[in-house]
């Protein structure tokens, strides 16, 4: 459906979900706001913000996936 580059897939529960979802659901450091990290608003499994590698490597591997 809308699969983006944005989307976050939870490693625990395997749910999809945008970086802004994961940033309201996570209220860990509400001192730090510039904490990388976002909640899985499924499960609140909590994972770091996606970055430009982290991006990188997720395409490369779902290309590994999809190729076979
Ligand atoms: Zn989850």
């Amino acid at each position: 459906m809308n699969h983006t580059d944005d989307d976050i897939v939870c490693p625990l529960c395997g749910t999809h979900y945008s970086e802004a979802e994961g940033r309201k659901c996570y209220s860990g450091c509400p001192l730090q706001r510039g904490c990388q990290l976002l909640a899985c608003p499924a499960c609140g499994y909590e994972v770091p913000a996606p970055t430009r590698i982290t991006r990188l490597l997720s395409r490369w591997l779902g290309k590994q996936v999809a190729s076979r």
